[in-house]
């Protein structure tokens, strides 16, 4: 008898407890676009509780309580909120680019709180950053979990993994000045402990560096560096810990060599011929193709500071990146959004949609890549990419259809993220 009064009183508290403080809100639009079907349906309403879509109906069939909160998003379209799968926010492409080398880690924190903000703001409510100095944006997304900052969801991989000398290690400095990077190992055992420590200190996803880079000093984009059994190892340790892992790889055979290896998604992806295609599409790699910040760095590169090296490494590159991207997408391989924002200005993520159609995607290919795809390469499908029931209230809206203007997205005008409003104009 007392047991069963003590269960009772438990349960009563807890309903109350969830009374308390259950939301409601209830949102509605002209219209809303489902992304896996690609149809725009109208007059949509949508009822969130907490940080989660309840249920959504359309033309009217929703019946609001009288007094509940009312979002009217009247003359807008819902989307899902939008997934950046490589940015760097603890940089700024604006600053000095040697400078910038030389700010603490602490600088550095504070530039990816601001960068975060920024690129919330922008609708971006996901984001994978791809590299970091000692775990300041690690540091960044817990802050935004307890709530003490502005921010999108993040996967953070620490320190990006590299070979000594190769393009995630730091070259810029003499000899005896000794620096390297903290993601510096060398060997298949060496990578492996590589991540165990950016896991041990927080990182929820993997970065490994498998050819030269275009902002590094001393690297051929071409030329892969990770051999494949260091690949190999990082992958399967990354796994092993249920972590997904990224390889920055522009060149072929590093391309070839990581997705062998069972990478998750290739980064950049420069240089892609018919077998690193069919490799692709054989182990259902994801492709982040970064081919809008191009045009950032060309235009602006040199005013920044960036070394004449590294301007000219850009100009080799976008052009074959562009064909890549090109018929990868025409092949079906499968495609996620990485703007590598932090090398062009946040919040200008939005940018790249119109060169993903310019450059061969139709207009929802383009959003399926920064919603549903995204949400599947980080394993949050059930979560994160649609607007559905179950899943998590992370919405944005923009002013008219999408699918007929995709420059839209470079001006979204509400942003919802877990159910709370950081954006309504
Ligand atoms: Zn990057």
């Amino acid at each position: 008898m007392a047991l069963s009064i003590r269960i009772l009183t438990f349960l009563s508290i807890t309903c109350i407890a969830l009374n308390t403080f259950a939301k409601d809100s209830y949102i509605i639009a002209d219209a809303y676009l489902d992304v896996k079907s690609g149809q725009l349906l109208t007059k949509p309403t949508l009822h969130i509780r907490d940080n989660k879509i309840i249920a959504i109906k359309l033309n009217g069939k929703m019946t609001i309580p009288a007094g509940a909160e009312l979002i009217n998003l009247s003359g807008k379209t819902l989307l899902p909120g939008l997934m950046d799968m490589h940015v760097h926010l603890s940089g700024d492409a604006s600053d000095n680019f040697l400078a910038a080398m030389n700010y603490s880690i602490p600088r550095q924190t504070i530039k990816a709180a601001k960068n975060a903000r920024a690129t919330l703001m922008a609708g971006f409510t996901t984001v994978r950053d791809l590299g970091a100095s000692g775990y300041s944006v690690i540091a960044t997304r817990d802050g935004i979990n307890a709530g003490e900052i502005t921010g999108p969801r993040i996967w953070a991989v620490g320190h990006a993994i590299s070979i000594t000398g190769g393009h995630c290690d730091d070259n810029f400095s003499a000899p005896e000045r000794r620096v390297k990077a903290d993601g510096v190992a060398d060997g298949p055992w060496a990578i492996r402990a590589k991540v165990r420590e950016n896991i041990k200190y927080g990182a929820n996803a993997i970065k490994v560096c498998a050819t030269g880079g275009v902002f590094s000093k001393g690297t051929k984009v071409g030329i892969q560096q990770l051999s494949y059994e260091e690949l190999k190892s990082a992958v399967d340790e990354a796994h092993m810990r249920g972590v997904v892992i990224a390889a920055h790889a522009h060149g072929t055979n590093g391309i070839k060599a990581a997705i062998r290896a069972g990478i998750d998604s290739i980064e950049h992806c420069s240089f892609m011929d018919q077998e690193a295609i069919e490799l692709a599409l054989k182990h259902g790699t994801y492709l982040s193709c970064d081919i809008y910040n191009t045009e950032y760095t060309l235009a602006f590169g040199a005013e920044n500071g960036v070394p004449e090296e590294n301007i000219n490494k850009e100009k080799m590159v976008s052009k074959a990146q562009r064909e890549s991207f090109r018929v990868s997408a025409k092949a079906g391989v499968k495609m996620v959004f990485g703007s590598d924002a932090g090398v062009y200005p946040h919040a200008d993520n939005g940018k790249q949609f119109s060169r993903m159609v310019k450059f061969g995607m139709t207009p929802l290919q383009a959003i399926q890549a920064a919603t549903m795809h995204s949400a599947a390469l980080l394993k949050q499908n059930l979560n994160l990419g649609q607007l559905k029931p179950e899943f998590l209230a992370d919405i944005i809206a923009v002013d008219g259809d999408p699918l007929s203007n995709i420059s839209l997205l470079e001006n979204v005008t509400f942003v919802m993220k877990d159910g709370v409003v950081y954006k309504q104009k």
